[in-house]
Parts: C-alpha cells; structure tokens; sequence
C-alpha cells in the first residue's frame, strides 16, 4: 500500500496550478541570459514595486527575527482609513489566494458546491476541491460570467459563489447595476465571493461601489491584493472585506501569522502611495493601446480586457507553437488551456519596450507558423 493511495480521493484528483514560467527557469531551458528575457506571463506590475513599499521593507528587515503581529493591526487600520470600513470587517491574507481559501475552509465541505463560471480564475475550483466540496462550472456568456445562468446553477447545497470583476484570464468585466441585482436575488445563505484583484486599474466610472454594499449584504466577501497595481506579487499580501461575524469565523481558520511582517509593512507604505498607483494606472492603458493596435495590425482576435493582461486568439492549433516561439526569443507570455481556453494566449501588459519586443517576437512567431 502507498500511503498516498490513502489520501482523499479528492485531493489525489486536484490539476496542479501551473503558475507561468519563472525567468530563470527558461534562462537555463534555453541558455538565454536572464536579462534578454521579458516575462509578460503573471500579471505583474512592470514598474516593479512602489518605491515607498521598496523602502519600508529594508527598514523592516532587522526586525524578521520577531514573529510578526498576528492582528495585523497596523495595516488594517491603514486599510480600515482607506476605505471607511472598521477594522473588524477585514481578513488578512498571505496575497487574496490565502482568502479565497479562508472563505472556502469556512463554509464548503464534501457535500457542499461552489459555483463559479467557465474560464474564470483557476484558483476557485483548486480551493473548492482542496476541501471535497464539488464545483459547480456555468457556461461563459461572451467570455464573460453569465450571472442569470449563475444564480440558476445554486442549489440547496451551494455554499460559495465566486466572482472575478474583471476577470482573469479574459478581462471580461460585470456591470455594476447587473452584481447589484444578482447579489439583491442570490439567496442570503450563499456567500458571494467578489474578487475585485484588478480593481486598481479600473477607470472610475467602470469601479462599482462594491464597498457600500458590505452594510446591505452580510453574505458578500470582496477581496483585493497588494500583487497588481501595488507591484508587490512577491511579498504575497491580500485581504477580504466582510461583515464581522464571516471575518470572525474566517479569523479563526486563518493560520496566527499568515501574512508576514515585511509584507505588512510593505502594503501600508504601497497603500499610501497614491502616486505610484496612478502611475501604474497610466502605465497599463497606454501600455493596452499599444498592445490592442499591434494585434489588430497583426489581424489578431482579442477579448478586450479591463485589466492588465489580454488575452488573444490564435489560428486553430498554432497556439502551443506560437508560445513556443516567443519563448525562444525570449518571451514568456501564458498559455490557457486550462481555462479551456487552448487557441488563446494571455499576455501581461508591460513597459513600453516590453510590448514592443512582444508584438515584434509574435509577428516573428506568426510568420514562422504559416
Ligand atoms: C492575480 C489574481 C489574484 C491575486 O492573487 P494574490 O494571491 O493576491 O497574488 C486574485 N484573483 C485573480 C482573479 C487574479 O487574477
């Protein structure tokens, strides 16, 4: 007998994440030097992180040999002034994945669903199937979360819905009048995970007041990260906004010390620095232009996308070889068959130089493929 053979047939049964390809991994796949390479494949913010965050966090150092404070008070009061929220409605997280999976160990167990849609985040059928719940998949509308379907796919046992806006990888984005409604008709027994990852980079009049309507609906969770707009993937720093009670049982799953105390610090000084948020705000949607104007020249079906990726159609069966060729020149973009996705490719918007050298390298690829 394996003792892995003893492990829950649900857990045996999980598809690993596939995160996208770390530099230094294709450096030594290819023999490339690590600074020829671009990774446009994660998502991350190409500015690096805020130079404030940089500077808290070499402050911070001398001090990792104390266990970092378990409340997290400091930045959930810094959170708490941000947004008006009092501190007791926010969970921190080791980046919102940790959170997704806070709210998933509370209220779903074998026996219980989610319900999430197709093509959405990976991470919700991952933390669905890590505690035996089963996931309930509603067929994409556009790309996009089709919320009439959602809230017909709930059943007595559906515990979790989630929700990315925008979401990834499609960048697909919910009106705000349309989640009002779903959450106003979606039974109060059923806890409504709004992942908000890119809200950042939301122009104002696409933001939905999703905050506000915390005070009206105790079975909503938005969730938000330091990994996007902030630059700071790397210190893994997250949070959910919840009434207090969910918070409270959420608290109590919650690994003591999940977030760690250069992150903490780092995210109160990224919170405050509102200069670089705008930068990179600016940074993403001319970086979009440039990006949406070289794949319409390259005759290049695209999802337009309400974040800081896109993600673009590739002929019948080239995709796999499309991705191939970038990564030899260089260019590691994401592949999404996953996401059931598999003619499409997602690439990160980066710096200007970034996206030249990927409109460059793929229109290289395209005629290498025909
Ligand atoms: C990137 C992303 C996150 C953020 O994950 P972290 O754990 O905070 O780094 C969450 N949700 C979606 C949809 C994302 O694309």
């Amino acid at each position: 007998m394996n003792i892995c053979d003893l492990a829950p047939e649900y857990i045996r049964a999980i598809q690993p994440y596939q995160p996208g390809k770390p530099i230094s991994e294709l450096a030594r796949e290819m023999g490339l030097d690590d600074r020829a390479i671009i990774k446009l494949a994660s998502n991350e913010n190409p500015l690096g992180p805020s130079p404030l965050a940089l500077k808290a966090m070499a402050q911070m150092l001398e001090g990792v040999s104390l266990y970092p404070d378990g409340s997290g008070f400091e930045l959930k009061a810094a959170l708490s002034k941000r947004y008006g929220i009092s501190s007791d409605k926010i969970v921190l997280g080791n980046g919102s994945n940790d959170v997704l999976e806070l709210a998933a160990r509370v209220f779903l167990k074998p026996g219980a669903s989610a319900v999430y849609s197709q093509h959405a985040f990976a991470v919700y059928p991952l933390v669905t199937q890590g505690v035996g719940a089963s996931g309930i998949k509603v067929p994409a509308l556009k790309y996009g979360h089709d919320l009439d379907a959602m809230l017909d796919a709930i059943t007595p046992e559906t515990r979790v819905v989630f929700i990315a806006n925008p979401n990834n990888p499609t960048g697909t984005l919910l009106a705000a009048g349309d989640l009002l409604q779903f959450l106003q008709r979606v039974s109060p027994d059923v806890l409504v995970v709004l992942d908000e990852a890119y809200n950042e980079y939301l122009p104002d009049t696409a933001k939905a007041d999703s905050i506000t309507w915390l005070n009206r609906f105790p079975n909503l969770l938005i969730t938000r990260t330091f990994s996007k707009a902030y630059g700071l993937a790397g210190i893994r720093v997250g949070f959910g906004l919840v009434n207090e009670e969910v918070a409270g049982l959420m608290n109590r799953v919650r690994q003591p010390f999940n977030v760690n105390s250069i992150g903490m610090v780092a995210a109160v000084a990224a919170l405050g620095d509102v200069e670089f948020v705008k930068r990179s705000y600016a940074l993403n949607w001319t970086g979009m232009m440039q990006v949406t104007t070289g794949l319409r020249r390259l005759s290049i079906e695209y999802i337009p996308s309400y974040g800081n990726f896109i993600s673009f159609r590739l002929k019948r069966g080239k995709a796999g070889a499309i991705y191939q060729s970038l990564l030899r020149q260089g260019v590691i973009v994401r592949p999404i068959g996953i996401y059931e996705m598999p003619e499409h490719l997602r690439v990160t918007i980066g710096l200007e130089s970034q996206n030249q050298k990927f409109l460059q390298s793929l229109e290289i690829a395209l005629g290498e493929s025909d």
